[in-house]
């Protein structure tokens, strides 16, 4: 049995951002302590930079996610901050999407353990409690905010910082911060969290208990993005509660076949976590039949773009590297399949579904 921890603190409602300053006051004990906040670029001179709570001394990392987080950036970062001030900060924050939550994961895990990051992607690697650290979505659907991984691309693999240590101590969950968002990256990431939903209700790990929190995120998705009656404050509200209740119920559970292929090809091309489960999604109606058709009508009905015939310029040995990732992710297999997996799934299936994309 997993014996699970979880975020420790959680403020949601419109208007929580403003919560954030006397939260992180709780920190600040000594002259010299001082904050790390990322911020995702695309807040750079919107009204959301203005608010944030920086005082003297603290360090702001204006950051671009347009190529996911990797090992090195997070060891570039863990180097600069420990060359501030000679001190560690008292908090790290992420302001953005999954890309800016897992690089303050990261970054609070690496700033106390030797090395490099690429050393702890796997589970429960990292032996030293992180800074303490806070993530405040701007964009929902990933789950990040509450999930036990930071996910990171590196030299061999991508995969997660995965252990009980990632968890965020404090999660700011703000509505209104979500504004912004451009209307087909709030579709992707909205169905990443969708796509949660569907693989983790559907395998071997399917309990009750995941089952709880999957249903009712599901349930907030079809509100979101079928529901023409709601205004888009009520989807906003919506779905950073579906994005939330998503991650737990992976946590309890697993994600499947798409987060597998959505894997190697991220790994392979850099398509963003999103959009990749898109793709994927897209020629999974054999596996997920129910969750594939409601898919398409929501895809239809936003008429949001999503790329096909891909494989036309893929070449063979592309197709065998994604697959090459994508089969080595054995927890997701058991969790579709299971544990006797290799009977009915391996490379050449995977890369079937590669050549249909
Ligand atoms: P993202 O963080 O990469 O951001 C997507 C885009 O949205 C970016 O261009 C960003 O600048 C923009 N954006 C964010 N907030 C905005 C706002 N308010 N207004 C305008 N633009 C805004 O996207 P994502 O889909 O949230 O996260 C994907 C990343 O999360 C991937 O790196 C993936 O590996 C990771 N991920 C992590 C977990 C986890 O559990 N840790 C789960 C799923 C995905
Ligand atoms: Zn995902």
């Amino acid at each position: 049995m997993h014996n699970f921890k979880s975020v420790e603190r959680c403020v949601y409602g419109r208007g929580a951002f403003n919560d954030l300053e006397g939260i992180l006051q709780k920190r600040r004990v000594q002259p010299d302590d001082f904050i790390v906040f990322f911020l995702d670029d695309c807040h750079k001179g919107k009204p959301l930079e203005s608010r944030v709570p920086v005082k003297p001394g603290d360090l702001v990392l204006v950051e671009n996610v347009d190529v996911e987080p990797k090992t090195e950036q997070i060891d570039a970062y863990v180097a600069r901050i420990k060359a501030h001030t000679g001190k560690l900060p008292v908090a790290v924050v992420g302001i953005g999407g999954g890309s800016i939550m897992d690089i303050a994961k990261a970054t609070s895990l690496m700033l106390t353990n030797p090395g490099k990051s690429e050393q702890y992607q796997g589970l429960d690697l990292i032996k030293i409690p992180g800074v303490y650290h806070v993530g405040v979505p701007t964009i929902s659907g990933t789950g990040a905010e509450v999930s036990r991984t930071a996910v990171l691309t590196g030299p061999v693999k991508k995969l997660g910082l995965k252990c009980d240590y990632t968890y965020f101590d404090q999660i700011v969950l703000d509505p209104e911060l979500v504004v912004g968002v451009p209307r087909n990256q709030w579709f992707y990431t909205g169905m990443d969290c969708y796509i949660h939903c569907v693989e983790s209700l559907q395998g071997t790990h399917f309990n009750t208990f995941s089952e709880a929190y999957g249903s009712k995120a599901l349930e907030l998705c079809r509100d979101v993005y079928l529901d023409d009656t709601l205004s888009q404050e009520e989807r906003d509200d919506k779905l950073m509660v579906a994005s939330y209740m998503g991650g737990l119920s992976l946590t309890y559970s697993e994600v499947g076949v798409c987060h597998g292929l959505s894997y190697g090809l991220s790994y392979v091309f850099g398509t963003r976590h999103g959009i990749a489960n898109c793709i994927v999604f897209n020629q999974l109606e054999e596996y997920y039949p129910a969750g594939v058709r409601e898919f398409w009508q929501m895809v239809e009905k936003h008429g949001i773009h999503i790329p096909a015939h891909l494989s036309r310029d893929w070449t063979e040995e592309q197709i065998a590297q994604m697959a090459d990732v994508a089969i080595r992710l054995e927890h997701f297999w058991v969790h579709h399949f299971g544990p006797q997996w290799r009977q009915v799934w391996d490379v050449e299936k995977i890369k079937d579904l590669y050549r249909r994309m």
